[in-house]
């Protein structure tokens, strides 16, 4: 991604208060960060360690997210995969990540959750060449789709945020804003 500014990013969240988004810390190695190689930048809090962020680069510029981990950190055994990288190699922490959507939705109280690296090094984790294979003999090719499979999933991740997504099924219902029950814890306990 190209490189932004602490003031782009504050002014890019979609689920945050203005006092929320002034309040946050950038990420701490912001100005020695190799955007070449981020699809996105995903930090945590310095100062708050249980809120995360995620700011996107699309289009129509950039998309911000403000997201809140669960009180008591992972589980000790690293039993669940991070939705946006799928890094199977990778030992960090999985956390279940919740987000208030944007809009009146998220004012109702209303959250999405996913599973993402504690410490947001997704980016990071799809550039790392597998070891070649016979299922897979060329592992640059394999890292080419990693990182679109990334960019994918978190344009998803944003989408459910955004609340553009398909028709929800009968008695779907929403997670509570502190992932007490709902979908967010649903989705955890069937890994
Ligand atoms: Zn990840």
């Amino acid at each position: 991604m190209q490189s932004v500014t602490p003031q782009q990013i504050r002014s890019s969240f979609i689920n945050a208060s203005r006092s929320e988004a002034a309040k946050l810390s950038p990420p701490k190695d912001f100005d020695s960060l190799d955007w070449d190689n981020l699809d996105f930048l995903g930090w945590r809090d310095e100062k708050m360690p249980l809120r995360g962020y995620l700011v996107v680069p699309g289009p129509e510029g950039l998309t911000g997210i403000m997201l809140r981990a669960p009180e008591g950190g992972a589980r000790k055994n690293r039993s669940v995969l991070c939705e946006l990288c799928r890094d199977v190699f990778s030992k960090e922490d999985v956390l279940l990540w919740v987000a208030r959507r944007a809009g009146q939705s998220g004012r109702d109280g209303n959250t999405v959750g996913t599973l993402i690296c504690a410490d947001f090094l997704c980016c990071g984790n799809v550039r790392k060449e597998p070891p070649a294979n016979e299922i897979n003999p060329d592992p640059a090719a394999v890292v080419l789709r990693q990182i679109e499979g990334l960019k994918d999933r978190t344009a998803q991740f944003l989408g459910r945020v955004q609340a553009k997504q398909r028709t929800r099924p009968a008695g779907y219902k929403e997670a509570r804003p502190h992932g007490c029950g709902g979908r967010a814890s649903l989705r955890a306990g069937q890994r």
